[in-house]
């Protein structure tokens, strides 16, 4: 069972695309994408308009290939079904793009964690086969997660350990809408939105001067009740919930974000955490990896690595008993959605 909350962003902002460009006036042009499992929506104006969504087009669709576990010619797959402890080269991109994933694996204790693609795989969430794997199937599974299995070898060359298997489908998304910023970049883009469910980037403010409004959906309720709204301008954010994906059997509810320390789906007292950061390169990256870390982290530890300075970003965390905290440095461009009757908290 999926829902497709996150097209949220583009329906709230759809009253204000009108012109961009002054004298030289533009429309916001937009395309729609089916890819990585996800309809995405991209906006632009400004610019070589026309130019940078093709091209962002195009760039979606050959990363949804790379990085995707699935298509047997990908390198990931490559990767996933070579010889234990054999390097295999695949590229500059995905061994930086690993490196990357291994760093947010040690910044979060192992909450972030690209092996547990057997675990994933045991659940159905890869399938779309669901079940609930026995406890010794996943202690099996268990011992060939972490990142300790992965290795960084010469030049652009990954091996990985017996049994070990990678999925980037925490990051994927996130290093794709890095990837949409620089595109929209090297277009001049002024004016956009780049919504590839659940990882927004706003290029600039909207046509009228102001920030975007980016709709943060209420994990409690149907595809387009809100928790509240965002206001933001060259932005990432990027949201992870139990609710995006999940299957029921005997009344109890199994999602996909899975705690390595038991192999299970993470049951933290968090029903979403949304992470963001400004426009620097690299930032969608990031808030992809730590929404989801954070979402296996709970509520202390993820305001503790928030508090800890080692990345810039904040928060808006929904808890199952009921509260919506957001961090200080977002406080003064969120509002709560009052219909969605949490106990509103800015945390400092
Ligand atoms: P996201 O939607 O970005 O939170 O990513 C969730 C997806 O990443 C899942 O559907 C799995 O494919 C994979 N995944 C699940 N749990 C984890 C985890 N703890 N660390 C990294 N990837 C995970
Ligand atoms: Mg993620």
């Amino acid at each position: 069972m999926k829902r497709l909350g996150a097209l949220l962003a583009s329906l709230l902002l759809a009253g204000s695309l009108t012109a961009c460009g002054g004298a030289a006036a533009q429309e916001m042009q937009s395309v729609q994408v089916f890819a990585m499992d996800t309809v995405m929506g991209l906006q632009a104006c400004g610019g070589e308009t026309e130019a940078a969504l093709a091209a962002a087009e195009d760039e979606i669709y050959r990363l949804d290939e790379a990085l995707s576990r699935t298509r047997e010619d990908s390198a990931v797959s490559r990767l996933n079904s070579a010889a234990a402890g054999t390097p295999v080269d695949v590229g500059e991109e995905l061994h930086d793009l690993i490196a990357r994933a291994l760093d947010f694996s040690a910044a979060t204790d192992g909450a972030f964690d690209i092996t547990l693609a057997p675990v994933s795989s045991a659940w159905g969430f890869t399938e779309d086969v669901y079940r609930v794997p026995e406890d010794a199937e996943l202690a099996a599974l268990l011992a060939c997660v972490g990142a300790e299995h992965v290795h960084l070898e010469e030049g652009t060359a990954v091996s990985l350990d017996q049994g070990t298997r990678i999925d980037l489908g925490a990051i994927a998304k996130g290093y794709a809408s890095d990837r949409m910023a620089a595109i929209y970049q090297e277009h001049g883009i002024t004016h956009g939105i780049v919504d590839l469910g659940g990882n927004t980037w706003v290029c600039g403010g909207n046509l009228e001067g102001e920030p975007w409004q980016i709709g943060i959906q209420d994990p409690a309720r149907p595809a387009g009740s809100l928790a509240g709204i965002l206001e933001a301008s060259d932005a990432f954010a990027v949201t992870s919930g139990g609710y995006q994906r999940y299957f029921e059997e005997n009344g109890q509810v199994y999602h996909h974000i899975i705690d390595p320390a038991t192999g299970r789906p993470a049951e933290s007292g968090l029903t979403s955490v949304t992470v963001v950061a400004d426009g620097t390169a690299g930032n969608g990256t990031m808030c992809d990896a730590l929404s989801t870390a954070l979402f296996v982290m709970g509520e202390d530890r993820a305001l503790e690595l928030w508090r800890s300075g080692v990345y810039d970003f904040d928060l808006i965390l929904v808890t199952e008993d009921g509260r919506l905290l957001a961090t200080a440095g977002i406080a003064d461009r969120f509002r709560p959605d009052d219909s969605a009757g949490y106990a509103y908290e800015v945390v400092s």
